[in-house]
């Protein structure tokens, strides 16, 4: 498998795109297609918001229209996202943003090797995706977990309560999973579970 992080989304979100066995897909389509014009991939076969921000979602109907056949995924939690910029969070930040693409309920997604998580806390609707193939792992991991920190739970429908429960996942997966988060530089489990303050 190959993991490509472009790290220049609105707020320096990072948007991964990893090339698999099972497929090509996209995490958190926040860059546009145009701004990575020579490395584009020739297909994607799904695209993963692992939280609706508008941050981690901003190019989403960009990448649609370039790759309609692409499935989106969100959790539920997090839908109304799409279409009300108060619970996308645009509205803090920027213009007021409001996103088309038709989306599918990431409870519908049946990918082979692609486990997902809920993980509620920093936003109703946050997911985390653990993908394994030939003794390798990896996890996106969205805003819920950073290197050293997790996302914040000040934001509308996020729960410091249900973000510390969600960290108990973490556990039940391999310790050296490659960690890609949703902000800054990756890390691995292993690393997290001994230094990051959230998990002591
Ligand atoms: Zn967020
Ligand atoms: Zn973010």
């Amino acid at each position: 498998m190959n993991v490509r992080v472009y790290p220049y989304g609105p707020l320096a979100s990072n948007m991964y795109l990893l090339e698999s066995c099972s497929g090509t897909f996209l995490f958190d389509p926040s860059v546009y297609p145009d701004n990575i014009r020579d490395d584009l991939p020739s297909k994607i076969d799904a695209i993963f918001c692992t939280h609706g921000h508008f941050d981690h979602i901003n190019a989403v109907d960009k990448w649609t229209q370039l790759f309609p056949e692409a499935q989106v995924f969100i959790h539920d939690g997090d839908r109304k996202c799409l279409s009300e910029p108060i619970y996308n969070c645009s509205s803090f930040f920027s213009d007021k943003c409001i996103y088309n693409s038709s989306v599918h309920s990431i409870s519908e997604c049946a990918l082979d090797g692609i486990i997902v998580e809920e993980t509620p806390g920093h936003s109703p609707g946050s997911i985390c995706v653990f993908y394994k193939e030939n003794g390798k792992s990896v996890m996106f991991t969205g805003d819920t977990l950073f290197k050293l920190g997790v996302g914040r739970s000040d934001l509308p429908g996020g729960s410091q309560i249900e973000l510390s429960q969600s960290m108990d996942i973490f556990r039940k997966f391999p310790a050296d999973t490659i960690v890609y988060p949703g902000h800054g530089p990756q890390s691995t489990l292993e690393f997290e579970f001994k230094f990051n303050p959230f998990f002591n």
